[in-house]
């Protein structure tokens, strides 16, 4: 059987959340993108960016011109707290954070203030463990990376001395990865702090440590509890915290309230947090919200809107239709766990074409799409445009010292092409 794709993406740019959601300071990560540009330079692969589905085109225009349609448009929004002054202006959350020092063009006209003394990232997981990461760290130490320059700067000039790092419930349900938080205690000018009395294990946490990456996650915040800091700047882990109220004054957050937490047996989760009732206040300048992304419904692709991504069963959305990584399953899982659930889907999708399930193009000739983008005026970026840019973002980070410094406008990319057209 022989088949062509053709990889749609509303970014002048591939790679996803490789390009703009893995931190700049896990540069080697990133090089998984050389898979993606093996499997591109396929004469059978070729690839759209610039082009919007639900705006540039529709499910239907798509489904008149391809055979298969699979989506994997991840999940781009994020979960809300749920408390009063989540709307204030200094309180935003970590997908904004993340996109902006990463260059992502949705995220360029944010900015986020850092002239104050002391943050709260609300949540415990990967994410929170970047942004904390990069509050927390030197900023000459991203200064060779991609970071965005607009955000070294702002980094260079921050005066955030104390991020509070705030875990719902205990060390043993934390969903950062072990390495994760090693890094964090591992950061040259900041101290990883943790109040022992916190570091205790509920005794409905204990069976969870018959897994031993809970058991590595738990001995090592354990080990640090206690320890005096000693570094310019201090990251204080806090365990069984949930906020109950972003503070303002005159517009600004000038604190986060927060609830002390016990824990209870729960079957569905293991153990959940229970509100005790005993509150603090921690003044803190910027409230970051890295509770879980959440999928964006895109027009003619079926939603749940419970569980906050595409509706399916197993992969299969609709006749001819698939879907794959957090667009599927929802926000969680590494880079790895989405490259295999994705070779499932498509395992699905061939069995289905094998079995001759399914619908077929009414257009299916390989000028269909471009003809659609040409009538509609919509300017596509091909695979040699991407490569021209990176080309260009490479020679550019090296006139600055970098790995590359990033477009970081849809308009810039396409005049820097352009321009090299003319
Ligand atoms: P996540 O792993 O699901 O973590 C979400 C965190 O938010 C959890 O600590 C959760 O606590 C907490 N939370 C949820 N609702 C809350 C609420 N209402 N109040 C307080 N806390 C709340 O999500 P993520 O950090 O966004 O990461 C998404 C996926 O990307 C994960 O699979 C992650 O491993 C991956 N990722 C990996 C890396 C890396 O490998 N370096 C980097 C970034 C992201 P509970 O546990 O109590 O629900």
């Amino acid at each position: 059987m022989s088949v062509r794709v053709d990889l749609i993406d509303r970014l002048p740019t591939p790679h996803g959340l490789v390009r703009g959601g893995v931190a700049p300071d896990h540069q080697k990560i990133k090089s998984v993108a050389a898979v993606y540009d093996k499997v591109a330079a396929d004469p059978r692969a070729r690839f759209f960016g610039n082009v919007k589905l639900g705006a540039d085109v529709s499910v239907e225009e798509l489904r008149a011109r391809y055979d298969r349609i699979v989506y994997a448009f991840g999940c781009e929004s994020d979960k809300r707290m749920g408390v009063p002054g989540e709307e204030l202006p200094g309180s935003r959350s970590a997908t904004e954070f993340v996109g902006w020092y990463n260059g992502h063009p949705d995220h360029q006209d944010k900015s986020f203030d850092l002239s104050c003394e002391a943050v709260a990232v609300v949540g415990i997981g990967n994410v929170a463990m970047d942004v904390t990461r990069l509050l927390a760290c030197d900023p000459e130490s991203l200064a060779a990376t991609d970071i965005s320059a607009p955000a070294l700067e702002a980094l260079r000039r921050s005066r955030v001395r104390t991020v509070w790092l705030l875990g719902r419930r205990g060390p043993a349900e934390a969903a950062y990865s072990p390495a994760e938080i090693e890094e964090i205690g591992e950061l040259p000018g900041a101290d990883l702090v943790v109040d022992p009395a916190e570091a205790v294990l509920h005794e409905a946490s204990t069976p969870a440590l018959a897994d031993p990456v809970t058991r590595k996650k738990v001995e090592y915040v354990q080990a640090r509890a206690g320890r005096a800091p000693t570094k310019p700047r201090q990251v204080r882990l806090r365990f069984l915290t949930s906020p109950v109220e972003v503070l303002g004054e005159g517009g600004r957050v000038v604190g986060l309230r927060i609830e002390r937490n016990r824990l209870e047996p729960d079957p569905r989760v293991g153990v959940r947090a229970v509100g005790t009732g005993e509150r603090e206040v921690l003044p803190v300048g910027l409230v970051l919200r890295s509770v879980g992304y959440r999928g964006v419904p895109v027009a003619g692709v079926p939603f749940d809107e419970k569980a906050g991504r595409v509706a399916h069963s197993e992969g299969r959305v609709a006749p001819g239709e698939y879907v794959v990584g957090w667009a599927k399953r929802g926000p969680s899982g590494l880079i790895g766990t989405n490259r295999a659930d994705s070779a499932a889907v498509v395992a699905l999708l061939l069995a289905d074409l094998a079995s001759g399930r399914g619908p077929v193009a009414a257009e299916p000739s390989p000028e269909a799409l471009p003809a659609l983008l040409a009538a509609k005026g919509v300017r596509p970026v091909s695979l040699a445009e991407w490569r021209t840019l990176d080309a260009l973002e490479r020679e550019r980070g090296r006139a600055a010292g970098k790995a590359r410094e990033k477009f970081v406008r849809v308009a810039d990319m396409l005049a820097a092409l352009d321009s090299r057209r003319a």
